[in-house]
């Protein structure tokens, strides 16, 4: 048995942040029955929040993890199981008053188009399916497509701005080691998590990485 970690961008860690937007093109197709393919979306949409921070390997962004293509490639010479997804920007509603789609007022950190060290996202080519012991609440299954909707992932370790809180012994996510052998990256069917194993863990943080950190989640037995 060994662990498995979420990576995980810290926010307020003095490095840029941006808002990750949703529009319907990025989706991927749909079944018959309405759900999406699943699959990680075709890109992601960023604005960058106001500030003025240094961008760091990572850029915290919501639930996708995006970097510096060029921290990214080196990774994928030690880390297999993703590609590069595609990362595009908002142009912001800067007009006086008015208000960015988030709700933020005030200047973007990066002036658009943005001409800063070009960004990708993780996009997880390796989906596993999780086993029956890891204790996740359900909130549906479709009958027709088999997608499951999660409402929560119950006993993982959590990180905010305020401090962590440890996972629960025993509970998280449990995965299929055979499933995820080796130095890898992966991502549970039907979630937008970003997985990795405790070997890929330890290659990431050999690059060290200005802010990335791992959550422990669960383990692969
Ligand atoms: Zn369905």
């Amino acid at each position: 048995m060994s662990k498995i970690w979420a990576l995980h961008v810290p926010t307020q860690a003095g490095f840029a942040e941006a808002s990750s937007f949703y529009e319907s093109a990025m989706a991927g197709d749909k079944l018959p029955c309405g759900h999406p393919v699943d699959s990680p979306p075709r890109y992601q949409l960023l604005e960058w929040e106001p500030g003025g921070e240094p961008l760091g390997d990572f850029v915290a962004a919501g639930a996708w993890i995006v970097g510096q293509q060029q921290f990214l490639s080196r990774m994928s010479k030690l880390v297999h199981g993703y590609e590069l997804g595609e990362v595009r920007y908002i142009e912001p509603l800067r007009k006086k008053g008015m208000r960015s789609p988030g709700g933020r007022r005030g200047p973007p950190r990066f002036e658009l188009p943005y001409e800063g060290p070009p960004l990708a996202f993780i996009s997880p080519t390796c989906t596993i399916g999780l086993l029956p012991e890891s204790t996740v609440d359900v909130e549906s299954t479709c009958p027709v497509c088999g997608s499951i909707t999660y409402r929560a992932f119950r006993g993982i370790e959590k990180l905010s701005s305020r401090g962590r809180t440890p996972r629960t012994p025993n509970m998280g996510l449990f995965v299929r080691g055979q499933d995820v052998l080796g130095s890898t990256i992966f991502r549970p069917r039907f979630t937008g998590l970003t997985l990795c194993t405790d070997e890929a863990r330890q290659a990431i943080e050999s690059l060290k990485p200005t802010n990335l950190v791992f959550r422990d989640v669960g383990d692969a037995v």
